[in-house]
């Protein structure tokens, strides 16, 4: 096995080269060549595994240049009960009948971005020992809120590594906020931007690929990775969790062996429900993926059309996280769908660049379409599935879920498909109480740790202690800037000057 560039298939890397590095040369994201098969014998092999021995498993199929050792070593510093709160990890739990929710939100940062950030930095200084010896890893993050936070504990201290995080001064939920501006660690820093995600995720891509920049650093023994999902090293642990469910749902006798189910996943940049096409491409017996996004319905509009434009407002909704115009990972798929037609690709992604839309052509069309089903919800839908969603189980979900809740209702009544579906639950209710405060209550109080008491004595869900705990802690960032200024302030940082 070795990885190919979706634009490029002469580029051949080995796992650790595609880690360390990211994103390839010309553009282009880095893809296996080929995909291992899962059998119903293997999966019935791990029904009686661990997590953690699960994801060995699966990231020993991907990972051609670790040995087993160091596969081994980083998934068990990664997924541990101390980190996790539970042995599960991603424990499921059932909604309605044949309705499960995959809980990915019990790591150290209450979002499901832990189940990859929490492993990436052992896969990554592993990597970088093996393909560019000794310099410092610089590792700049735009964030829409979770990927910052899942990051800066993901790398917090981690020898030969600087993370720098920007996100938009306006643009997170307020516990998103105090989770980063809080954060600890010598190696850490945290930055607010003037504008919206897009603004800063821009200015990280143009400092990313400047030239002169990337000289300098070499110069100076550093170079840049990203905890993006553009990069490899972010998408294949999100493989595991899809395969570990499969396994749960056999244990606990929901499914029988071979069973179809529908994955339901709240999406924004593509990586989450992205890692379960591949699931089901190696054999996780899947039937329906379903794409839900809320307000910026980008994805929603491409797959009943096969016209993408993000040449339209930007919302900005009580579900931050997925308020994206541009999914990065939208790019891997297509690859895969148009049997590796980097050409294709090029012309395509080229054309997004330049002109902010592509169409692609009607097969490609028609195979996406036999593989996903794509919905979206406003924020009084989402906040009114919370309230129906609790006043029927007693369940709390937060924001990003509900959306998904809500597109699998529309999905289930349009199609009357009774297979049974998880839907992918991707974070604490607690991280964004304000909203989700408001969909089922009448009072709401201005501070912040009120409204946590208030939703804790309502739906009796224990408050996760990684947030209770930021109540006393120093705010340790509040630089604000432009984002003109953001390559000044990463110069000043590594004091490079400039
Ligand atoms: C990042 C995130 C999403 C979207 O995931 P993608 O992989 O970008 O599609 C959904 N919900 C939450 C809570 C997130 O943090």
């Amino acid at each position: 096995m070795y990885y190919n560039s979706t634009r490029d298939n002469g580029i051949s890397k080995t796992a650790s080269q595609v880690i360390t590095q990211g994103i390839s040369v010309e553009g282009g994201l880095f893809v296996p060549n080929e995909f291992p098969e899962i059998s119903k014998k293997d999966i019935l092999n791990l029904t009686n595994k661990t997590y953690v021995e699960r994801a060995e498993y699966v990231l020993s199929l991907f990972l051609n240049d670790f040995d087993d050792v160091e596969i081994r070593y980083c998934a068990e510093n990664a997924y541990t009960n101390e980190k996790f709160g539970c042995d599960e990890i991603t424990p499921i739990s059932k909604l309605f009948d044949d309705t499960y929710m995959l809980e990915l939100w019990h790591g150290p940062t209450c979002a499901f971005k832990d189940m990859a950030l929490q492993i990436l930095p052992y896969l990554l200084t592993f990597s970088a020992k093996k393909t560019v010896d000794n310099k410092k890893i610089v590792i700049l993050v735009a964030t829409s809120g979770d990927t910052g936070k899942a990051a800066l504990e993901g790398f917090k201290d981690v020898e030969g590594t600087q993370v720098m995080v920007f996100y938009p001064e306006n643009g997170v939920s307020s516990m998103q906020k105090r989770q980063m501006t809080t954060q600890e660690g010598k190696n850490v820093s945290v930055c607010a931007v003037k504008g919206n995600f897009d603004d800063a995720q821009t200015g990280v891509k143009t400092i990313f690929t400047n030239e002169d920049v990337k000289e300098k650093l070499l110069k100076n023994n550093m170079m840049f990775s990203s905890a993006n999902s553009i990069n490899w090293g972010r998408l294949l642990p999100q493989i595991i969790y899809y395969v570990s469910s499969y396994c749960d749902l056999i244990k606990t006798k929901q499914i029988t062996m071979g069973e179809k189910i529908n994955i339901v996943v709240p999406t924004g940049n593509f990586g989450n429900i992205l890692a379960g096409y591949y699931a089901k491409k190696m054999g996780v017996p899947i039937n329906k993926l379903i794409c839900a996004s809320n307000q910026n319905n980008v994805l929603t509009d491409f797959i009943k059309t096969g016209k993408y434009n993000r040449v339209r407002d930007f919302y900005t909704t009580i579900s931050p996280s997925m308020d994206i115009l541009i999914s990065s990972n939208l790019e891997r798929l297509l690859y895969d769908l148009t049997n590796k037609n980097d050409e294709k690709i090029k012309t395509w992604f080229n054309s997004l660049n330049e002109n902010g839309s592509y169409e692609i052509d009607g097969e490609t069309k028609e195979k996406l379409q036999q593989e996903f089903f794509a919905g979206f919800c406003s924020d009084e839908e989402t906040s009114k599935t919370i309230k129906e969603v609790f006043e029927k189980t007693n369940y709390i979900c937060d924001t990003h879920t509900a959306v998904a809740v809500k597109v699998y209702e529309d999905y289930k009544s349009k199609t009357n498909d009774i297979t049974k579906t998880i839907i992918v639950s991707t974070a604490s209710p607690y991280k964004f109480t304000d909203s989700v405060l408001k969909s089922i209550s009448v009072s709401i109080p201005q501070d912040d740790y009120e409204q946590v008491e208030n939703l804790n004595s309502i739906t009796k869900l224990e408050v996760p202690k990684q947030l209770s705990e930021l109540k006393n802690k120093q705010i340790r960032f509040d630089t604000v800037i432009d984002k003109k200024d953001m390559i000044k302030y990463v110069f000043d940082l590594l004091e490079l000057d400039k």
